[in-house]
């Protein structure tokens, strides 16, 4: 009876010493596994912080990126241009992807019959600041042309630089500092960008073309309309140089598109001349990773750049409407089907 009382009390304090020291071991089991686990256990510790703030910023991005706000931003700029603010509408915008400040990059379609679409692209430059009006005054043009829309479809991504634009002194370049007229993944883009930039360009800051073709959200934003809404002309909207420019395929490369597409691309550019007479024509070339060479020269799209002639916004209005009768030119011209290419030639797509 003694005996088995006493055994009784042996076996509790025993079973209280076992379950006192399994955890103990367990402790000290994920101790001495600790230093084979460690790597990977932080890094989940790490990650998860990580991912959970990818998703939250996900949430603050979206907010910071809507169109309520990148109007709000751009009335507020608007104060000292003193532009009509009825250009800042909310309604009737699209966007794809976001600048690297993550603003929506925006664009507006008129029409939907697609085969003869016109491109418009402005504020491709921050700091070029008439071409900003050009670009949401167009849209508003757009908004009150019905029979333009029923008949031809025009898209216009009026802002494709937000971040220069927006900035406290605009810039040319984007967030990242690069040219966006110069980091299309053109053929001559590796070979040629950085090298031309390093030389001809002194390296000047604000014609950086990027470490790689087509880098930048904003070029692939610009890249992303010409492959979605396949344009047959293109108008970019610039500043100061007051021309015109045109690129597009030329007589040396009728390996790839015929004679009667060059012709009546030319003479998009004769029509578009006829209506702008205050603009000079020339031929300012192209470099590697610009519209005109990704566009005009690599893929033949008839893409004419327009150098409006200052930034001084007070005179934004009136280059817009000078500039109506060209755009209509412009919108209304059909470029002859440039699918039926010489056999040698591969599609410029
Ligand atoms: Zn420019």
């Amino acid at each position: 009876m003694l005996a088995s009382r006493h055994s009784r009390s042996i076996i509790l304090i025993l079973v209280i010493f076992v379950l006192a020291w399994l955890p103990m071991t367990k402790a000290q089991d994920k101790g001495s596994n600790k230093v084979s686990v460690d790597k990977s256990e932080d890094a989940k510790v790490a990650e998860e912080p990580e991912d959970s703030s990818k998703s939250s910023d996900g949430k603050s991005q979206s907010s910071v990126n809507s169109i309520h706000n990148l109007m709000e931003e751009l009335r507020l700029a608007n104060k000292q241009r003193k532009w009509s603010e009825t250009i800042y509408t909310e309604e009737g915008w699209k966007m794809h992807g976001t600048s690297v400040k993550g603003r929506p990059l925006i664009y507006f379609t008129c029409g939907d019959r697609n085969e003869n679409t016109t491109l418009m692209l402005s504020a491709v430059h921050g700091d070029e600041i008439t071409p900003v009006y050009f670009g949401f005054r167009l849209v508003s043009w757009l908004k009150g042309e019905p029979d333009l829309c029923r008949d031809y479809r025009v898209v216009v991504a009026p802002l494709v630089n937000p971040d220069g634009y927006l900035r406290k002194k605009e810039s040319r370049v984007n967030e990242n500092g690069v040219d966006l007229n110069r980091n299309f993944p053109t053929r001559d883009f590796d070979e040629l960008a950085t090298k031309l930039w390093k030389t001809k360009f002194k390296s000047d800051p604000r014609r950086n073309p990027g470490t790689q073709g087509g880098s930048e959200p904003e070029t692939q934003f610009q890249e992303w309309l010409i492959n979605e809404f396949h344009p047959k002309k293109i108008l970019t909207v610039h500043s100061p140089l007051n021309f015109f420019d045109y690129d597009g395929p030329e007589e040396d490369e009728l390996r790839q598109f015929t004679k009667e597409y060059v012709e009546s691309c030319k003479l998009l550019r004769a029509a578009v001349k006829k209506q702008a007479s205050d603009y000079n024509f020339l031929n300012y070339g192209f470099f590697p990773g610009s519209l005109g060479n990704y566009a005009g020269k690599e893929r033949g799209i008839p893409t004419m750049t327009l150098e409006l002639p200052t930034v001084d916004a007070s005179k934004a209005k009136t280059y817009f409407e000078r500039l109506k009768k060209g755009t209509r030119e412009l919108v209304v011209y059909k470029v002859k089907d440039p699918t039926t290419y010489s056999k040698s030639g591969s599609s410029p797509k």
